[in-house]
Order: structure tokens, then C-alpha cells, then sequence
């Protein structure tokens, strides 16, 4: 169902050196490349001289020691986080440390909805805790710097504390993992919740800007067109999740396996969460029904299907 989607799996840097890749913007791409995270976390410097920097990154020195030497000479006045997963957020304190900026971002880590009786938080060692920011940003709030200036755009869904970041002088937006040129964003609960994805994508779609930067891949062009192509591929998805369920009730894993067709093995899990993702806000819209909160091990209905046995 992603053929639709016009992905760019192309990478250009090189880990840990950094590149421009648009005008008063450089990217440094941290070491850390896997099935999430493809060739590893960008991290975004903003300006010459006084600068801002988006995504310190993972704590890793490495990474951490190459973003210091690219701004070697210069101010770093700003440091904005678009959320708090471990390949982003952890590098904050030595980079703070070593710079003296202040820290931007919507907020600690928090869970996009309680936890139900029994749930485990499965994608606890994805997030960091100890992340607090200098300064909490509130949806549409302003930061102005020496040459650049910010404007949080707050797009809950992958996290409960996601934002992006619309660099104005530039005209493009950080999008962090909320939209990504390689792949699809993992929307998983407890962290993440589909109708605030879904809602954020939309407010993104309404804006014009037409170049993205985000937390891993190259820049994405025309980005309103690809957020509409993220959207539509939402809207398929759970098309095929209603298909599969006309057939009668399913459990998560057989509906993965009906709708995710050539899924690398490494994913089951994460696909899982994006299914349980879309069940939950199927379910809040009464559109299909479980037993109990919608939960990882459930079985899932139509809601004007009788009930089994
Ligand atoms: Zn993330």
C-alpha cells in the first residue's frame, strides 16, 4: 500500500560532517543508522554566527564532538528538540553544557494516554525521561534569533510532545519524525496516538511551505503534496483494516498480515503498533468494536457485527 507514496531513499552525507543542504541550514548526520532510523538522526544547524541548533541527537560522542566542531567559532544561542526519542533528545545536556544555549521544546516526554490495567509500555527504552526543557513552546509561539526566526508548530502523533519548527527566513519546516522522506512515521500507543498524527498532518497540509527538513532522510521538495500523499496513505490503511474485518473479527497479528504485504521482518512489531494505532481511533469514532480498551492482544470487530460465540 506504500508504492503510492513517492518515497526518496537516496543519502548523500557522510556521518558526522557537515553539509549543507539549504541555504543557512547544515545537516550533520549522526552514526546511528538502523531499521527506524535509517542512515542516522540529523541534526540541523540554523544561521552563521549566532546560530540555532535543531536535534542535538543521540548521546554519542562522536556525533556530539562533530556538532561542536562544525559551530567552532560561532554562538550557539538556540537549541530546539522536535521530540524526546532516544536518537534526538540525549545529546541536550553536553551540547547544552558545552554552548550555553537554551533549550526549546513543547515538554517533557509524556504518553499520548494512560496506560491501561495490565499494559506494559513497550517503547520505554525509546523514550528519554530526563529530558526537561529551558523553555516550554506553546503551538504557534515565536522565537526570533540573530537572523533566524522560529515558529513551533505543535504535531502530536508519533510523540504526545512532538513539534516542528517553521524557519521562516528559509521558508521550510523542521518536521522532525512527524513527516519523512524514506518511510512512513511510526505511530505506536501509549507514545503516540493516530487521530493527533492525523490531525497534525492536516494542519501541516494547510501550510505552504515547500521544503521539509526532517529527523532522518534528505530534505523532502514540494512537502505539501507529500504530506497529502501521508495522509491518503493513512486513509488506505485503514480502508484495508476495515476490509480485513468485513470478513469477520481478527486479532492484530492476522490483520498485520493481511495488510502489510512484503513487511520487513524487523518491523512486525512497530507494524503492530500502527495497527493497534488505528484500531484505537477506529474505535474511538465507534466505527469498529473490541472487549475492554483497545488493547495489543484484542480482537477487533465491525461495531454492527454480532458478537462472536
Ligand atoms: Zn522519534
Amino acid at each position: 500500500m506504500s508504492d503510492d507514496i513517492p518515497f526518496d531513499k537516496s543519502f548523500t552525507l557522510v556521518p558526522d560532517t557537515a553539509a549543507e543542504v539549504a541555504p543557512q541550514v547544515r545537516a550533520i548526520v549522526a552514526d546511528n543508522p538502523g531499521p527506524f532510523t535509517f542512515k542516522g538522526t540529523m541534526s540541523y544547524i540554523i544561521g552563521r554566527g549566532k546560530v540555532a541548533i535543531v536535534d542535538p541527537g543521540p548521546d554519542d560522542d562522536a556525533h556530539i564532538a562533530a556538532l561542536l566542531d562544525a559551530v567552532r567559532g560561532e554562538t550557539v544561542t538556540h537549541i530546539f528538540v522536535t521530540h524526546t526519542h532516544r536518537d534526538h533528545s540525549p545529546a541536550v545536556p553536553k551540547v547544552k553544557a558545552a554552548t550555553g544555549a537554551k533549550v526549546y521544546a513543547q515538554g517533557p516526554h509524556r504518553l499520548a494516554r494512560p496506560l491501561h490495567i495490565g499494559e506494559t509500555h513497550r517503547l520505554d527504552a525509546s523514550a528519554d525521561m530526563d529530558f526537561r526543557p529551558d523553555v516550554a513552546l506553546a503551538d504557534g509561539e515565536v522565537v526570533r534569533g540573530d537572523g533566524f526566526t522560529i515558529e513551533a508548530i505543535a504535531t502530536p502523533g508519533h510523540t504526545a510532545n512532538h513539534m516542528s519548527f517553521a524557519f521562516k527566513e528559509g521558508d521550510l519546516i523542521f518536521a522532525g519524525d512527524h513527516v519523512m522522506g524514506w518511510s512512513t512515521t511510526i505511530v505506536a500507543p501509549p507514545d503516540g496516538a493516530m487521530s493527533d498524527y492525523m490531525d497534525s498532518l492536516h494542519k501541516l497540509a494547510r501550510r505552504s511551505e515547500p521544503l521539509y527538513l526532517s529527523g532522518h532522510g534528505m530534505p523532502i521538495k514540494q512537502a505539501p503534496r507529500f504530506v497529502q500523499h501521508l495522509i491518503g496513505h493513512r486513509q488506505a490503511r485503514e480502508a484495508s483494516i476495515l476490509h480485513r474485518l468485513r470478513k469477520g473479527a481478527a486479532d492484530i497479528p492476522t490483520i498485520v498480515r493481511a495488510v502489510y504485504i512484503g513487511l520487513d521482518p524487523r518491523l512486525t512489531g512497530a507494524a503492530a503498533l500502527s495497527v493497534l494505532a488505528h484500531l484505537e481511533d477506529m474505535v474511538a469514532r465507534g466505527e469498529i468494536a473490541t472487549e475492554g480498551p483497545p488493547s495489543i492482544s484484542g480482537t477487533y470487530r465491525l461495531a454492527d457485527a454480532p458478537l462472536p460465540g
